[in-house]
């Protein structure tokens, strides 16, 4: 029988490397898990949490500038970089100790070392050079900013790790990218008080998401007094004397402070033995899996943003879960990536679940489409032009909702507990026979009687 030093080794401690291995060890397994960076993942580290404080802190501009409409005195209001900076470190620092405990206590053995595969079953620590026989192996290696293909000046440009360490606020920041990270940080930056510019190579900001939300946000953005650039690219990024000269593909010069790049994500692979190990990677690089996360090699699973299936933490919790009630808990089990609802924590906030008015007619002959725009009614009281998006899609023939999607306050908040209501399956009628709360803003969504639009398409002959 061949021996090994543990059943399950985890290479990565981020969201869905972490869970895996507690869960795991919770069902008796001997588990070992090796982070090369800090306990916690892009999460915890440099992703979702100091990102979020980022947008609290970012939102009081706005916010002292209405209270003033509600009869207070702000008077001398400033903002302090540094501080926030450090507050939002030790808060990481704190989670950090908290993920390390959490581990500890439910016996995972912690690395703090790089890990590489050196075939199939061996595991190799940088750290020490020592070698660890598995029997079975979780990647759960994450993803890393794509910074594209080397332009000009590339050592100028910072990517969204970076941000979260500047030592000075930008007074000007470009930003490329159109995706969500690219858009929450121009909306942080904007709100603490940069220039900012957004510049995108497509025709509109957030590919992928439903065409009103697209447009509402960018309307909103600017309204803010954020610049956005569609169809150029930055082809040059120059060190100048007073700051950094970026050269669009239309040759127009902008001088900022820094440049930003929020070009996408790709799995982090390199250099990580999948050669050696047998494991396969599709086109993407990402890692190929089935629906329980199994590898091309059948002990070799991997789960989270490594696989590119849908990168958010809490997809990647699902998948790791399901991954050691399968393999450990003796109850195969799936990470359901249908219905997943998510947020855009740009300001205005984004809430979205289901599909897109474009996905759903393409896959469904009768489309209604319920819609409205309206101004809050904190924004109407202070005389204000910012408008809030709600928008429904609906199944013509099952009455059933195919997707939702919220552009305004809360709407992080709202998609969440809607998002039970669309799993379920909830028709029209269903929101229709829900009582409103009022005076609130979501009771739009149960009160939208009229179809805005309807789209019918004749069945193929
Ligand atoms: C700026 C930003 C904001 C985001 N905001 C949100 C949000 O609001 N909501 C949301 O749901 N998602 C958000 N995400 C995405 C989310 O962070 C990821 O989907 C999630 O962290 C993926 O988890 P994971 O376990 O796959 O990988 P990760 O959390 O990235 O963990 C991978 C870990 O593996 C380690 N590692 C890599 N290679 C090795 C190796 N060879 N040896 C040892 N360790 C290794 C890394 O250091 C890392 O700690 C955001 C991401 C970013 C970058």
């Amino acid at each position: 029988m061949v021996d090994f030093d543990t059943d399950l080794f985890v290479v990565g401690g981020g969201s869905g490397g972490v869970r895996a291995a507690r869960i795991a060890a919770g069902y008796g397994a001997r588990v070992m898990l090796a982070e090369e960076y800090r306990l916690g993942g892009t999460c915890v580290i440099r992703g979702c949490v100091p990102k979020k404080l980022l947008v609290y802190a970012s939102r009081f501009s706005h916010e002292f500038e209405e209270a003033a409409g509600f009869g207070w005195t702000v008077e001398g209001t400033s903002f302090d970089w540094s501080t926030l900076i450090a507050n939002k470190d030790k808060e990481i620092a704190r989670l950090e100790a908290a993920y390390t405990a959490n581990l500890t206590r439910s016996n995972v053995t912690i690395f703090k070392s790089r890990a590489v595969l050196e075939d199939a079953h061996t595991v190799r620590l940088a750290a020490d050079d020592r070698r660890i026989r598995a029997k079975h192996i979780l990647i759960a290696t994450g993803a890393w900013p794509g910074m594209g293909t080397g332009i000009a000046g590339i050592e100028h440009v910072i990517s969204s790790n970076e941000a979260f360490h500047l030592t000075e606020l930008p007074k000007r920041i470009l930003i490329q990218g159109g995706g969500y990270i690219a858009v929450e940080f121009a909306c942080i930056f904007a709100g603490l008080g940069s220039e900012v510019t957004l510049v995108y190579r497509g025709e509109n900001i957030l590919r992928g998401f439903d065409d009103d939300v697209r447009t509402h946000l960018r309307t909103e953005m600017e309204r803010r007094g954020i610049k956005v650039i569609c169809k150029r690219i930055v082809e040059e990024v120059e060190k100048v004397d007073h700051g950094l000269c970026v050269v669009l593909s239309d040759h127009e010069d902008i001088i900022v402070d820094k440049v930003m790049f929020a070009t996408g994500r790709r799995p982090n692979i390199k250099g990580l033995g999948l050669d050696a190990a047998g494991v396969r990677v599709n086109d993407k690089g990402a890692i190929e899996v089935d629906r329980f996360s199994r590898t091309s090699v059948p002990h070799i699973y991997a789960v989270g943003d490594v696989t590119d299936r849908i990168a958010l933490t809490p997809v990647a919790i699902r998948e790791g879960h399901a991954f050691a009630d399968t393999l450990f808990g003796n109850r195969p089990t799936t990470a359901d990536h249908v219905n997943v609802p998510t947020a855009v924590f740009s300001e205005p906030e984004i809430g979205v679940i289901g599909l897109t008015e474009m996905q759903a007619r393409e896959d469904f002959p009768k489309v209604d489409i319920y819609k409205t725009t309206f101004r809050t009614m904190k924004t109407a009281f202070l005389g204000g032009e910012a408008r809030m998006l709600m928008k429904l899609i609906v199944d013509g023939a099952s009455d059933r909702v195919l997707g939702c999607h919220i552009v305004g306050p809360d709407a992080g908040e709202m998609i969440q507990v809607l998002g039970i209501a669309i799993k379920m399956g909830a028709t029209k009628a269903d929101f229709d026979a829900t009582m409103a709360v009022h005076p609130t803003l979501a009771e739009e969504l149960v009160t939208m009687r009229t179809v805005t639009e309807r789209h019918t398409r004749q069945a193929a002959e």
